[in-house]
């Protein structure tokens, strides 16, 4: 009840905060634009009806009469984050102040309740509530399974189809597949789903390999490990523990699957930090930490061997499950990306850029150039310096509206969390 309260009272406070559509300047400002750009210091970006109109050097770009100045002097702008996947049915309303704080504009939900996700969608649409903008599935396309909620049952390849014209119907921004899929009802919901245009995202189902999910042509695979885990399910597998998998991802197997990934325009979304904190940071028995902060240690190489190579990534946390922090965690994973080998800028653009390609939309996210929704982060040190100053915010800019997180943090959370 507490938290509850708590986080009613951060929401309220957000909306008081934010300032009603007057135009908006911030000016002497270094501006880290998500387009691979290098970063541009002393810079104006102007902002109106929730768009960016301008951006360029101080001294050249015109703030019209009436605008609502920020001078930004010493800070950094980089567009708003989106995390690619995220589940906000487990994590509640309660996420949706924790992602603005943290910067989080934008959230793929990878499967929960559909009625209540485009409630809270429409909610933020008419500005009734404070949150990211929403891509979502709606309900798992699953096998039978027990003790699971939100799943759409499937067992059969007409099933499959079926599936795939009743989710349309229903309007959902892509179909989300889960584990328990049987492999036909599997290839014949992607088939369904090319036809229909509709994209797919994979948490790969038994039996299946990454390989024969990419030649398919899902849209996106998720989640590092299970890489692996079908590696020893594949037709022909030879690796008998989940440690010779690793091991054979390491070598001309990966090698493969990442030039297919490529090839067919395959997208990952590793949530490195799932598996360390579902696996790793809550382990407290020694003998199982062991062989799972090597398989941490595993994931990092793979995913390093992966973006050498090429292939398409993006951050995802997977929020809330595995007690995963909404917001907090996506910058976990940017960290974990730089670990494997991303230049800060890359993992930046794993979060903006990278999300507004997947999702088709670079004329309208991703970026900050003119144009673009405004949803922005002015952050107090350089993340291209170090990606953990991406948690260093000074303030959220979400649709055009200003938020300064720092002056809510204090005080207003003591007493808040005093009641
Ligand atoms: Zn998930």
């Amino acid at each position: 009840m507490r938290k509850w309260l708590l986080f009613s009272f951060l929401c309220c406070a957000l909306a008081a905060f934010a300032q009603k559509d007057s135009p908006l300047a911030l000016t002497h400002v270094t501006v880290i634009d998500g387009t691979g750009a290098p970063a541009q210091p002393d810079s104006t970006v102007v902002i109106a009806q929730g768009h960016i109109t301008a951006v360029g050097p101080n001294d050249a770009v015109k703030i019209p009469a009436g605008t609502r100045v920020v001078d930004a002097t010493g800070k950094f702008l980089i567009p708003g984050l989106c995390d690619m996947h995220g589940h906000l049915t487990d994590a509640t309303e309660d996420a949706f102040p924790l992602l603005i704080m943290n910067g989080v504009t934008g959230v793929r939900d990878m499967g929960g309740d559909l009625a209540q996700l485009d409630r809270w969608r429409s909610e933020i649409d008419s500005r009734q509530r404070v949150g990211p903008h929403i891509i979502r599935a709606g309900p798992f396309v699953d096998g039978p399974k027990e003790g699971v909620t939100n799943r759409l049952t499937v067992r059969t390849p007409e099933e499959a189809r079926r599936a795939v014209h009743d989710l349309k119907a229903k309007g959902v921004d892509f179909i989300k597949v889960h584990n328990a899929l049987p492999p036909e009802a599997f290839f014949a919901l992607i088939d369904e789903a090319h036809k229909e245009h509709i994209p797919v995202a994979v948490h790969l189902p038994k039996n299946v390999s990454s390989a024969e999910a990419s030649d398919a042509g899902v849209a996106s695979l998720e989640h590092v490990e299970t890489l692996y885990e079908n590696d020893l399910w594949r037709k022909g597998a030879t690796a008998k523990t989940i440690e010779q998998a690793v091991d054979e991802i390491l070598g001309p197997i990966g090698q493969d699957l990442f030039q297919r990934s490529m090839k067919n325009g395959t997208w990952y979304v590793p949530t490195l930090v799932a598996y360390e904190r579902g696996f790793v940071l809550w382990s407290k028995d020694p003998e199982s930490l062991k062989p799972r902060l090597d398989i941490h240690e595993k994931n990092i190489e793979v995913i390093r061997m992966m973006h050498k190579a090429g292939v398409q990534i993006m951050a995802g946390s997977d929020f809330s499950d595995w007690g995963m922090v909404p917001g907090v965690d996506l910058h976990n994973e940017l960290a974990l990306l730089v670990e494997a080998g991303f230049t800060p800028m890359e993992a930046l653009q794993a979060a903006t850029l990278n999300p507004a390609i997947f999702l088709g939309k670079t004329d309208t996210y991703g970026t900050i150039q003119p144009g673009r929704v405004a949803d922005l982060v002015l952050l107090n040190m350089n993340p291209l310096e170090d990606i953990s100053h991406t948690r260093k915010i000074h303030a959220v800019v979400l649709g055009g509206k200003f938020y300064p997180l720092a002056s809510i943090t204090a005080q207003s959370l003591q007493d808040a969390a005093k009641q």
